[in-house]
């Protein structure tokens, strides 16, 4: 398979893994070029990146932001047209130019844009995880009527990608009887986050500086949440599942302290195959775009094979893991239940509204006052979200405000 992806949209490019991924296109700019990016608020960095990549289209997502920032520059820098909001991102999505998105826009607010790149028949990214764990099922159905490919960036899921492929198994996503087949058991990784070796008494004096510290990755300041909570994890179990769908007994975390190995897969000839490389996201992205060729210079010298250490999890620690596993399990819309009231959750935290050890109770107390249901389509879906997180809001200031 070689695929000839000339121009990119970024979805989310002021964010983390947009940046990473503009870096990524310019060290491989001979093949990729930048057609869109959008941003929601930072545009003092996204001016910067409109000078630096000149995209075609430049969409920014916030009302105000783009009012504030059209009156400033005007509604084109040199050759990029300014836009705004789902609009503008519909142009940089369904532009027939544009053969691959990336979609880094963080949360559920991703979901649209998603949904227009795969009717669209697109190659898509996906860093966002939240719309897999909310949404994985009615993404899979949709993507099976088009000729749209999902192609995951995650770090352990595109780990879990690059062995499946060196290990001459195909990409089927979400193929149960395919993997079933093939496969024993998917493990991916965690660092553990920042609080791993904290002392579960202490959890009550975590604050959002010390939350947001992650010890390997530098990320977002939501994922990096979700990391020290090590929901991110569980989100991760529920991502593996609906790309690569073995049973969940069998698809674990384990604890690897120096995220070097990002993921192995198990065989049933008893081999186990694992993926390591620096804890950079440039690796996984550079390799969903020109994959399976790997065309990225990393430019680190030394590769540190000294210190690999492996743990279980420590899942009284961590009770947004176990929640995860619980709706993992439990299926139907949990998984959306479960990423909404931590949106909200995570959301209150980093405006200091609850502490850190309200978080899964929080999450708990929706996921058991919820209705479990199955939906069947996209609108249901969204609707749904949208309650979910009305009804954490009003628990919260019921509850802690
Ligand atoms: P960031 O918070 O760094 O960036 C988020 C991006 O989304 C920014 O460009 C932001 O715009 C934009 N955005 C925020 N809110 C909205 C909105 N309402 N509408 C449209 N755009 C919006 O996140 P990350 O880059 O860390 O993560 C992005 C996604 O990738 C997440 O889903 C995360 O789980 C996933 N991921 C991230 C990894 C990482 O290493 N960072 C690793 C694996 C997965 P602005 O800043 O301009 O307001
Ligand atoms: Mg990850």
């Amino acid at each position: 398979m070689v695929y000839d992806m000339r121009m990119i949209t970024i979805l989310g490019s002021t964010g983390s893994i947009g940046q990473s991924s503009l870096k990524v296109i310019s060290q491989l700019s001979d093949e990729l070029t930048v057609f869109g990016i959008s941003c929601h608020k930072n545009t003092l960095l996204f001016y910067k990146q409109i000078k630096q990549y000149h995209p075609k289209f430049a969409v920014i997502t916030d009302r105000i932001s783009y009012n504030n920032f059209v009156k400033e520059y005007g509604q084109k820098i040199n050759d990029t047209e300014i836009i705004y909001g789902d609009d503008g991102l519909s142009v940089i999505i369904s532009d027939s130019n544009v053969n691959s998105v990336i979609a880094a826009i963080v949360g559920f607010e991703c979901i649209n844009p998603v949904i227009e790149a795969i009717k669209s028949h697109k190659i898509i990214l996906i860093a966002n995880k939240e719309i897999l764990v909310s949404a994985g099922n009615a993404i899979i159905s949709l993507l099976k009527k088009t000729r749209a490919q999902l192609i995951p960036i995650d770090s352990e899921h595109n780990a879990l990608l690059q062995i499946i492929l060196s290990s001459g198994l195909d990409y089927k996503i979400n193929d149960q009887d395919y993997y079933q087949q093939n496969i024993k058991k998917l493990t991916i990784t965690a660092s553990g986050g920042p609080f791993i070796d904290l002392d579960v008494k202490d959890f009550k004096n975590i604050t959002v500086h010390d939350a947001v510290k992650h010890p390997t990755w530098n990320m977002g300041t939501k994922i990096s949440i979700d990391s020290a909570t090590m929901m991110n994890k569980g989100l991760e179990i529920i991502e593996a599942k609906i790309l690569f769908n073995i049973d969940l007994s069998n698809i674990q975390a384990i604890i690897h302290r120096e995220s070097k190995i990002h993921a192995l897969v198990e065989f049933f000839d008893g081999s186990i195959i694992s993926h390591m490389s620096n804890p950079n996201m440039m690796i996984p992205i550079s390799y969903a775009l020109t994959f399976p060729r790997r065309t990225f210079l990393d430019n680190i010298q030394d590769y540190d094979y000294t210190s690999f250490s492996f743990e279980e999890v420590p899942i009284d620690k961590f009770p947004c893991y176990k929640l995860a596993r619980y709706a993992a399990e439990t299926a139907k819309n949990s998984g959306l239940i479960l990423n909404a009231a931590n949106e909200i959750s995570v959301e209150y935290f980093l405006e200091n509204k609850i502490s850190f050890l309200d978080i899964p109770n929080i999450i708990e107390y929706i996921l058991e006052t919820s209705e479990f249901v199955n939906h069947n389509d996209f609108q249901s879906l969204i609707d749904n979200d949208n309650e979910i997180r009305i009804s954490t809001k009003n628990y919260i200031k019921h509850k802690y405000l």
